[in-house]
């Protein structure tokens, strides 16, 4: 008999919530958290700026309705300890503290057919085994550092942002340099920029942001907000995003030009980057509305930024707008006003090494104090990929994705029984609110492993026809869109080596959710059962 039935790897918002979900279901449990302590993302990312861009009102468990009452969020977007405040409130309100396993990393999980269970091993020596495993590593865990040349020569600290020291780092008076411009640059420059003697910034795409109009919440507004919470969460789990915004539900170029400004110009205002992508249903699908779009967030910038060759710099022109994760930021654009902010343009001349005084590019040399990479992640696949997954046969997880990740419904990998990826390679994932996604996937799972045990099964496994099948239609519908136009983190285009695969599914998070559902009302079709 295993020792428990269902291990969880990870404790974020997935598996928190995979601790509680499968517990109250009667079922053992244990957590198995690499980190000193809960909540993923917002536990590793505590750099200076850190804070979601989709609205607390959305980002938030929705499974519990008194949770949802009894918290009240300060503000529209939080900040990263806020967040975490979040997450450890929920551990302690529903008592999750005994099932989860701080500071203990899972190395490897082998599928035994003979006893059909995994053995986990984990970074205490210990090995454990359970009748079922579920990832919930994290789409952006592992964290990536460019390998620049002498970067060990460098005489000053370096950081990434999602490994920030825990006591924070003093930058006054210092010159400091950030390289990386996406969601996490432009959230941590304006920081280091209030307190260092010079900022540069190394750019090597010009990205999008949309402003955030971040505030605190009116109590008022959240009381009348709160009183029909059920039904708002109804329709976010019916909608594309995850979030109910409303948009034009027309094309942009159907509409006058001056019309689309005006809306346009209204959302920009009203601030949030789901609203304003989705103003118009073309602009994901057609170039030339999406170029309308990309034009009139490259006016916000020139006349934000002073210096017109700082401000042509600053003009993303290298891919469609929401083809690359939405940045957003109230004040990213308006710091390069600063006197003591530089912006280096690394794509014209690349970086070509660090030396222990600071980074040299093609044409110059920058001494530094401090380097910051901002750099993101091997998204999606990398977390998973660190650990020696093996499943049917011994295969590797590593050698079955070698191609690409793939999982059938982006929730299990065919080949590898028992096992399930929480927001996986050809679901939603990233392109949603993330917190809805995992409840999703975090139900389905529990009510597939309820089901099979009480129909007498043992053994959960896609088939390799469905998972194919999937990953067929998953890449279908990517390619319906603009996003593959881009060099983003959704195709691995920001690691060496990855191959290139949309990894994350677009056909909405409503339309999704229906298909598990009836995947799962037709005897969990795709799946074989033993
Ligand atoms: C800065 C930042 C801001 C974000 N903002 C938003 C937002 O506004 N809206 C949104 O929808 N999404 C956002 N995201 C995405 C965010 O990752 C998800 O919303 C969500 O937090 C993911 O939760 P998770 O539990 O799936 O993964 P994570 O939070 O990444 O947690 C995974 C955990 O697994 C652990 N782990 C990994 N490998 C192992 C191992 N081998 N053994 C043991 N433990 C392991 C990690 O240490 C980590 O703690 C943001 C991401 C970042 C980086």
């Amino acid at each position: 008999m295993a020792d428990l039935d269902v291990a969880v790897v990870g404790a974020g918002f997935a598996g928190i919530y995979a601790v509680q979900a499968f517990r109250s279901a009667g079922l053992t449990v244990r957590a198995f958290e690499a980190g000193s302590g809960i909540g993923g993302t917002w536990f590793w990312n505590c750099y200076p700026g850190a804070r979601c861009d989709v609205e607390s009102k959305d980002y938030s468990y929705s499974f519990s309705p008194e949770l949802e009452q009894d918290w009240s969020w300060s503000e529209r977007y939080p900040a990263q300890p806020e967040v975490l405040r979040y997450l450890n409130h929920v551990a302690d309100r529903f008592g999750l503290w005994p099932d989860i396993q701080l500071n203990t990393r899972v190395t490897a999980a082998t599928w035994d057919a003979e006893r059909s269970q995994w053995t986990v091993a984990t970074d205490d020596g210990r090995r454990r085994t359970a009748r079922f495993l579920i990832s919930a590593v994290g789409c952006l865990s592992a964290y990536q550092v460019p390998s620049l040349p002498g970067l060990e020569t460098f005489a000053g600290p370096w950081y990434h942002t999602s490994r920030w020291p825990r006591d924070g780092v003093d930058f006054t008076g210092q010159r400091v340099g950030v390289i990386g411009t996406g969601s996490t640059g432009i959230q941590i420059a304006p920081e280091i920029a209030a307190v260092a003697e010079h900022l540069y910034v190394f750019q090597r795409t010009a990205n999008f942001a949309v402003p955030n109009r971040n505030g605190a919440i009116d109590p008022e507004w959240e009381r009348g907000f709160k009183a029909d919470y059920r039904s708002y969460r109804k329709q976010a789990q019916e909608s594309f995003l995850g979030v109910p915004i409303t948009g034009t539900g027309r094309p942009a170029l159907a509409e006058p030009p001056a019309s689309v400004q005006r809306t346009l110009m209204e959302r920009w205002q009203a601030g949030g980057g789901m609203p304003f992508l989705g103003a118009y249903t073309d602009v994901l699908v057609d170039r030339a509305a999406n170029e309308i779009m990309a034009e009139f967030m490259r006016d916000r910038i020139r006349e934000t930024v002073a210096d017109p060759f700082v401000a042509g710099l600053l003009l993303p022109r290298a891919y469609p707008v929401g083809a690359k994760r939405l940045c957003q930021s109230d004040d990213y654009f308006a710091m390069f006003n600063r006197s003591n902010v530089t912006l280096v343009d690394i794509r014209s001349a690349p970086i070509s090494s660090v030396t222990p005084s600071g980074l040299g590019t093609a044409d110059s040399f920058y001494e530094l104090d401090a380097l910051v990479f901002a750099t993101g992640f091997d998204a999606i696949s990398g977390a998973l990929r660190q650990i020696d997954v093996r499943g049917v046969g011994g295969l590797p997880l590593a050698e079955k994705w070698a191609a690409g990740p793939r999982a059938y419904l982006g929730v299990a990998p065919a080949g590898f029984p028992n096992m399930f990826i929480v927001t996986g390679p050809g679901s939603p994932s990233v392109l949603s609110n993330m917190v809805l996604s995992i409840e999703q996937h975090v139900e389905w799972i529990r009510d597939c492993v309820l089901q099979a045990a009480s129909d007498g099964y043992s053994t959960v496994e896609a088939k390799p026809s469905a998972e194919d099948a999937w990953m067929a239609h998953v890449t279908e519908v990517a390619y319906s869109t603009l996003f593959p136009l881009a060099d983003s983190w959704y195709v691995g285009a920001n690691i060496p080596g990855k191959p290139r695969v949309f990894a994350p599914y677009l056909g909405g998070v409503g339309p999704y959710r229906a298909r598990c559902d009836a995947v799962a009302a037709a005897g969990y079709e795709g799946f074989a059962l033993g």
